[in-house]
């Protein structure tokens, strides 16, 4: 029989994958679908339902996840059973992080942040105004009331190695390790917010700090990692502390070969953080005393999030359905397999 221990252990790291529909994009250039999830944890890579011979090389692949959402499927219910449990966790004391990951026009940032497609700008049903909302309801509640906690959030880009403030104009922020291993971010800006509202503000402060000055948004979003934070603090020291994250994509493979400099070296970077960030999450499922953080920026700032009993994390795999994305999203849905 399972011991509690045992059950914890087995919630710590939650693995799941959401498929977002076919793009007008994709359905203009008659791109096929090959996602199927048959079952709420299977997803399967496979043929065209239509037969084109062109794509026989492509064998049937499998796999399992703690969840895998269809297309169907709406911000709220993806955050239900990904986000949503570990609210509570920082309110035990606990650190949490939820992740998204994936392909540059997967639905990293849909999921995340909102819908920010054409004239909507909503950023309301993202994960991180949904996990705002709950976090305010749960301090309604008489025994978290009680502890009279107040909440801050952070929201900070992570581009070739370098921290800049969302929040306060993109200024470039140090990352300081004490001799005690603990690692600061120093002068990131923490606000605190009183009400869902006050968090919506931020974001949308965020987001338009996030993509300012860049011709296109998606270049420029596509090679950094966005980092939202919610903190909870009890007379000034932390409680708890929930980071969510919209990563870099994860396409930078081809990268490596480019022309230009600058590029290779981002590409080479996000790699780099993508992997030590795997190594990591796998470190603390397997409850390793020794988590590679120093390995990459994303990993050594979320280093706190990373070690101690409390700590749980969520990974959310985005996959675009079409046949041309079928590298990307084989090579996503490895990586996530691997992270567990
Ligand atoms: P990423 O952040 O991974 O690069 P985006 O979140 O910007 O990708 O998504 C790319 C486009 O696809 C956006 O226009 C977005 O609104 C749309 N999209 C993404 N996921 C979904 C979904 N689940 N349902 C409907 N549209 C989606
Ligand atoms: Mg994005």
């Amino acid at each position: 029989p399972l011991t509690t221990a045992d059950v914890i252990e087995e919630h710590r790291i939650c693995v799941c994958v959401r498929k977002r529909p076919l793009n007008k994009k994709e359905l203009t250039m008659k791109d096929l679908d090959v996602i199927t999830i048959p079952s709420k944890d299977v997803v399967m890579v496979h043929e065209p339902k239509q037969k084109v011979d062109l794509t026989r090389y492509l064998e049937n692949q499998t796999f399992r996840f703690d969840y895998a959402f269809d297309d169907g499927s709406s911000n709220e219910m993806v955050y239900r059973f990904t986000a949503r449990p570990l609210v509570e966790t920082i309110f035990e004391r606990g650190m949490a992080t939820c992740f998204a990951y994936g392909q540059t026009g997967s639905g990293k940032t849909h999921t995340m942040g909102g819908d920010f497609s054409g004239k909507n700008q909503d950023c309301s049903k993202g994960i991180y105004a949904l996990a705002a909302r709950d976090v305010f309801q749960m301090l309604k509640k008489a025994n978290y009331k009680k502890l009279d906690l107040q909440v801050y959030s952070t929201f900070f880009e992570i581009y070739s190695g370098k921290v800049f403030d969302l929040l306060n104009r993109k200024a470039k922020l140090r990352v300081l390790e004490d001799g005690k291993q603990q690692v600061q971010v120093v002068g990131l800006q923490e606000k605190e917010v009183k009400c869902t509202e006050d968090v919506l503000k931020l974001i949308e402060v965020g987001n338009s700090c996030r993509t300012s000055g860049q011709t296109s948004a998606n270049a420029h979003s596509s090679r950094s990692h966005a980092v939202f934070q919610i903190i909870l603090r009890r007379k000034g020291k932390m409680h708890g502390k929930f980071s969510l994250i919209d990563l870099a994509g994860n396409e930078r493979g081809a990268d490596t070969s480019s022309a230009d400099r600058q590029t290779r070296l981002e590409g080479a970077e996000i790699n780099k953080s993508l992997l030590a960030l795997k190594e990591c999450i796998r470190a603390l499922g397997r409850n390793k005393p020794h988590t590679p953080f120093r390995a990459s920026k994303l990993t050594q700032v979320l280093r706190d999030s990373f070690i101690g009993e409390n700590s749980r994390t969520c990974m959310i795999a985005t996959i675009s359905p079409g046949m041309t994305s079928c590298e990307n999203t084989l090579n996503t849905l490895r990586y996530a397999n691997r992270v567990k």
